[in-house]
């Protein structure tokens, strides 16, 4: 079963930060994947856009390295590796001045799609919207597309929100989360919207609560200095995770149109209770034999940032009233593992007695690693031990399901700015929506920083401090176990 691939209309992608990590281990892999699969036309044009005085020459010799290292196979292949090479060009330019900003005119062409990549800090957003403007490069099919973090706190996602209004339209606006552009993600939707056998159950009558875990088993690494002035609220829940439980939680929309998709995920946010802080726990990892604590990645002895949070939400209407949301994010858990688990309620009436146990649907969705859904289901044991029951899994993981050909799914980023270019907004987020999210989201904050209290510790490779198991226990629930 081969994949098809809808050919995209000639365009220019001018990514500002062409020579930064993001550019080098994302996006630059997955244009050349989209290049090789056959969705370009001949005349496209990419254009690295940095501070680094190169030539066009030398910033496609560092493509082809970043491709050796990130793309390896698909680099090893010759001809194709030439012809997107082909297709690349370099403009020396600083966002912050006027250098190199006539030249990028010249590069890039009117009467076309015009696509620029923010892959730069925050703070030269701004700058880069201002000045596309004033040389004339807004105009016509031109878009933007602006990486995490957008804004620290709700004041400044509206400044940045104004700032962009002023030089772009809404509906150039592409605010990338790359979370909405996982295959997985996107079944989520398929799954509730596309099928009869979800949605009647898919409420408080027959869902006891949600899961959402994001677990990474590395520290924060060479980002300590950046994580410490965010932590895992502002770097993860804020954001990714706000987003998956907007997905599973907005009512059907109308139709699959980014307007109607994203104004059922605005009123999910807007309808969640402010948070107790008895329904919060933040954590900080502790060092092991061989690794050291956040402290001291962090550079900052002091510390009291998250890397761990974990919390009880409601979100307070007709369909969920009475299911909680339980969500937990965290740096150095046991595994790196993601998923969204909805966990139904018990049959009303066990006709099987006590001795059968207690068994539960649930509905479990991996986003990493081995994207997949599984549904699990109550049947009976296999063999003469008479009525005893067992809990089987129904497995749909994608590579078993559908064959590897069409398991070898594109990469979020290679959807998400496939999408770009073809002006197809709903897996971006609105700008009204990141707002939303940070007025949810800075009482919190503001709670901690009052209250002062610092962050439980965990040690590294645990599921996080014990109050976040407590948060569920005292419910008579438990975490699912984080593994692969
Ligand atoms: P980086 O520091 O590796 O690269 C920054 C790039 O910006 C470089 O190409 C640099 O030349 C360019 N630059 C800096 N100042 C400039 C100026 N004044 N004018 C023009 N160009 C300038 O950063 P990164 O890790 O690639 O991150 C880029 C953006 O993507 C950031 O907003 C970051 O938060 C976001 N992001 C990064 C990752 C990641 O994995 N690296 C993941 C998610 C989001």
């Amino acid at each position: 079963m081969a994949s098809r691939v809808i050919p995209v209309d000639p365009f220019d992608l001018v990514i500002f930060g062409g020579t930064g990590d993001l550019a080098r281990r994302k996006i630059l892999p997955a244009l050349y994947r989209r290049f090789t699969a056959g969705q370009f036309a001949t005349d496209t044009r990419l254009i690295g856009a940095a501070r680094a005085e190169m030539d066009a020459r030398a910033y496609r010799a560092f493509v082809r390295e970043a491709l050796a290292e990130f793309a390896p196979e698909e680099a090893a292949r010759k001809k194709p590796l030439a012809a997107f090479l082909d297709l690349i060009d370099y403009v020396t330019l600083d966002a912050r001045g006027e250098a190199g900003w006539d030249a990028l005119a010249q590069k890039t062409r009117t009467g076309r799609i015009r696509a620029y990549y923010f892959s730069v800090g925050p703070s030269l957003f701004g700058d880069l919207a201002k000045r596309l403007h004033k040389h004339g490069l807004a105009e016509g099919d031109a878009r933007i597309v602006v990486e995490k973090p957008f804004g620290h706190d709700l004041e400044s996602a509206r400044a940045l929100n104004r700032t962009l209004a002023r030089h772009f339209d809404e509906g150039q606006i592409y605010r990338i989360d790359h979370y909405l552009g996982k295959e997985t993600v996107q079944n989520l939707m398929a799954i509730r919207f596309g099928n009869v056998l979800f949605e009647p159950l898919w409420n408080s009558q027959y869902v006891d609560h949600i899961q959402i875990t994001v677990a990474e088993s590395v520290g924060v690494g060479g980002r300590g200095e950046y994580y410490d002035r965010s932590g895992a609220m502002r770097d993860m829940v804020q954001n990714h995770l706000m987003q998956l439980l907007c997905l599973i939680a907005m009512e059907p929309p109308a139709k699959f149109d980014p307007d109607a998709v994203r104004d059922e995920k605005l009123k999910v946010i807007r309808a969640l209770d402010p948070v107790a802080p008895a329904n919060v726990v933040r954590g900080q990892y502790e060092g092991s034999e061989s690794q050291p604590d956040y402290r001291t990645q962090a550079e900052n002895p002091e510390s009291t940032t998250e890397s761990f949070v974990a919390l009880k939400l409601n979100v307070s209407n007709w369909r969920w009233a009475g299911t909680p949301f339980y969500l937990r994010t965290g740096k150095r858990l046991r595994e790196r593992a993601s998923e969204i688990a909805v966990v139904f309620k018990d049959a009303p009436h066990s006709i099987f007695g006590p001795e059968a146990g207690r068994h539960r649907n649930i509905l479990t969705i991996r986003l990493q690693p081995n994207e997949g859904i599984e549904l699990g289901v109550t049947i009976k044991e296999p063999g003469p031990g008479g009525m005893r029951l067992i809990d089987v899994p129904l497995d749909m993981t994608f590579a078993e399901a559908l064959g590897s050909e069409e398991a070898d799914f594109p990469d979020a980023y290679e959807r998400l700015i496939m999408d770009v270019i073809r002006g197809n907004q709903t897996l971006f987020m609105r700008g009204d929506e990141v707002e939303a999210a940070w007025a949810w989201t800075d009482p919190i904050i503001a709670e901690w920083q009052e209250a002062g209290t610092p962050p439980l510790p965990y040690a590294t490779g645990s599921s996080g401090p014990d109050d976040a198991l407590m948060l569920m226990h005292r419910d008579g629930r438990r975490w699912r176990e984080i593994r692969p």
